[in-house]
């Protein structure tokens, strides 16, 4: 995640010398093409949700870094009027842009320069992960909750919020959170979070807990996770005890049932319920794997001291990856994996994800935890498994340190405590990792018994990570605060596709703050206070914050579900040289076994890592996932239809996204087009040719 500020920013090297070099690579690639295709080489490589929000009962954790980002990292190549060619007058799209540093000017059209926007944001420093935008004298142009247009040309709007010396940025995803209280859910606004994603509580009934907060109408959009340690308590499984193999199945059924109805993934809290061993684990594991959603842990240990320290937390939950195949994900590091020895857990991280894991992990701003006395975290013996006393401790919402007495006292009635318990320097180096996103851990209930950051996460993250502490940049913090949760998430979540990014097309969900004073004001006395330093926060094109204050007559939120498109019937057939191989219909397109390809003069060779199929003409062979694929035959109906994210590539710069079957991979019927081939429509049979 860094790189985006090295030598492609085209300092140093003007737009026109990339050109030249892109030209000549093209130049290159094309050749090589040709030779691959002529010479045939054989390849390249229960709770209801109550109307109360359960807590869950855990809750840890949190500390400090920061960076610069200041005044503008440089502009990005062309600025307006520049190489980029803005159309002007013309009408034409402009016709750079395919090498050098992303131009939002490139392709505007003359009709949207001379559109009326709903609303436009003027003249802000326009950050945009995903293309490596930040740039300012950018305008963003809203109409209804979409993004319509991103350029550096004139916008008219009904409304014009000034956003001059101010950062535009995608509205901010906590995906380590809990479900959207009536409270809570307005200091996360003020905090820039547009989007609730409770993956470390969350619920076993998505459907009535999704229908209750519906009905709510929160400000930000919300979601939840399959919850564990709730399907656990009910069905009477106590947080030190196994599940017994009937109880597993019923665990597996109860998720399986959740994922059906919107869970965005599993999640456990391996700590607070010290008893669910391997076989439950796996068990679900493999459900999140056959169904392409993550699985989140809070970690069985989160101390250095033998038996059972934070480094086998971090293996075992990789194990899980390994043994699967699932996506794992571990709940803030810094509190628990990584505090006594981070740099060693994101290590085991990088080392799982050369190995071809989808590994990941987040943080939150704090160098100190918090979670409930009366949880599993506080047994005999947390002094020295934390290397703290009593008087470490503090009760949240006050600013009363404890001892022996109060903690035996609060302990009893369940209280949240903090713990001045986190190496600074392990948050530092947790944001420093390109895996490593924010979670806030919390959400702000009634009583103000809460750690600060469910109130000052994002702030924090911005004011004292970027800004004080320059610890990584400002794009590279936004990546973490938005456009990472929601790429986490997004595999099987189609409304997430649109968020944490702004481009045209994307939901205006908009935070609007200025880079000199963002900073959380919530500490361990008064987690409710507002962060401040953000002027306003758009959730799907309505202001419900402006010049720093919420208005709570507008709550846009949505909930936010896994979708999944299943097989129905055979959509077709393709024939190819006497075979007929079945076409599958995929949301509005055909896919057909790329398997078939091997049957006529292609081989196909498999990259775990980039899960990428290399298509070489010439060659018959087929290694990879789709290595026993019967091609000939129709996959099973209501077969689940899933973007893993594979991809194949093949000569002549033919690429595409591939949809995954049971143990098979499809590729939609244009790629094979895209290969040279040609494809002869005649509707229900496609014919091909070579
Ligand atoms: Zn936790």
């Amino acid at each position: 995640m860094t790189g985006r500020h090295g030598g492609a920013d085209g300092r140093g090297i003007g737009p026109r010398v990339w050109l030249l070099v892109a030209a000549a690579a093209m130049v290159i690639l094309a050749a090589a093409a040709v030779w691959w295709f002529t010479q045939g080489g054989d390849g390249g490589e229960v709770k209801e949700p109550g109307p109360v929000a359960e807590q869950p009962d855990d809750r840890t954790d949190e500390g400090p870094p920061g960076e610069p980002g200041g005044e503008a990292a440089e502009e990005p190549g062309e600025g307006a009027g520049g190489e980029g060619e803005a159309p002007d007058g013309t009408g034409e799209p402009a016709e750079s842009g395919e090498a050098g540093p992303y131009d939002p000017d490139a392709d505007v059209t003359q009709e949207e320069l001379d559109a009326t926007y709903d609303i436009v944001i003027a003249n802000g420093r326009v950050i945009n992960p995903e293309t490596g935008l930040d740039r300012e004298g950018l305008n963003v142009g809203i109409t209804g909750k979409t993004i319509a247009v991103v350029t550096s040309h004139p916008l008219k709007g009904e409304r014009v919020i000034d956003a001059d010396g101010l950062v535009v940025a995608p509205g901010f995803i906590d995906n380590l959170s809990y479900d959207p209280n009536a409270l809570g859910v307005w200091t996360k606004i003020a905090d820039g979070v547009t989007t609730n994603i409770a993956m470390h509580g969350g619920t076993t009934n998505p459907k009535v807990w999704l229908a209750h907060y519906e009905r709510e109408h929160p400000p930000v959009h919300f979601g939840a996770s399959f919850f564990v340690m709730q399907a656990r308590n009910s069905l009477g499984i106590g947080r030190y005890s196994a599940a017994t193999p009937a109880q597993i199945e019923k665990l597996k059924e109860m998720a399986e049932k959740a994922l059906n109805e919107g869970a965005l993934g599993i999640s456990f809290s391996l700590e607070y319920a010290p008893g669910t061993d391997s076989n439950e684990v796996l068990a679900l594991a493999k459900i999140a794997a056959e169904y392409n959603v993550p699985v989140y842990f809070h970690g069985r240990y989160s101390d250095a001291e033998e038996p059972g320290t934070e480094i086998e937390a971090v293996e075992e939950i990789i194990g899980y990856a390994r043994a699967t195949g699932a996506a794992v994900h571990i709940d803030h590091i810094n509190s628990t994996g990584g505090t006594f020895d981070m740099k060693r857990a994101l290590q085991l991280i990088e080392e799982a994800r050369a190995d071809g894991l989808d590994v990941t992990a987040c943080t939150y701003a704090y160098d100190f935890w918090g979670t409930y006395l009366n949880s599993a975290r506080f047994d005999k013996g947390w002094q020295e498994r934390f290397r703290i006393d009593y008087g470490d401790l503090q009760i949240a919402g006050t600013s009363e340190r404890l001892t022996a007495e109060t903690f035996a006292k609060y302990r009893a009635e369940g209280k949240l405590a903090v713990a001045y318990a986190i190496p600074p320097e392990s948050v530092v180096e947790a944001f420093r990792s390109p895996y490593v996103m924010i979670g806030s851990d919390a959400i702000l209930e009634p009583g103000n018994n809460n750690h600060p950051r469910a109130s000052g996460n994002f702030a924090r993250a911005i004011g004292m990570y970027v800004r004080e502490l320059e610890v990584v940049p400002l794009i590279d913090m936004i990546d973490k605060l938005s456009t990472m949760p929601a790429k986490r998430l997004e595999k099987q979540v189609p409304a997430l596709r649109k968020k944490g990014r702004i481009a045209r097309g994307m939901d205006a969900d908009i935070v609007v703050f200025d880079f000199a004073t963002i900073i959380d004001q919530a500490t361990v006395e008064r987690p409710d206070l507002p962060s401040k330093g953000i002027e306003y926060v758009l959730v799907e094109g309505q202001v419900v914050l402006e010049n720093g204050v919420v208005n709570k007559k507008v709550r846009p939120g949505h909930g936010i579900r896994s979708e999944f498109v299943r097989v129905s019937e055979q959509a077709g057939t393709l024939a190819w040289d006497g075979a007929e191989y079945p076409l599958v219909a995929f949301r509005d397109e055909r896919v057909v076994d790329l398997a078939a390809l091997a049957k006529h003069g292609f081989g196909l060779t498999w990259d775990g890592v980039a899960r990428l199929y290399t298509v070489t003409a010439g060659g018959s062979a087929v290694d990879g996932p789709a290595a026993d694929s019967r091609p000939e035959a129709m996959p099973e109906k209501g077969a689940l239809m899933l973007e893993r994210g594979y991809r194949a590539a093949g000569p002549g710069g033919a690429e595409t996204e591939l949809i995954s079957i049971g143990g098979r991979v499809f590729a939609p019927l244009n790629f094979l087009g895209d290969l040279g081939l040609r494809v002869s429509d005649e509707g229900d049979v496609i014919t091909v040719e070579r």
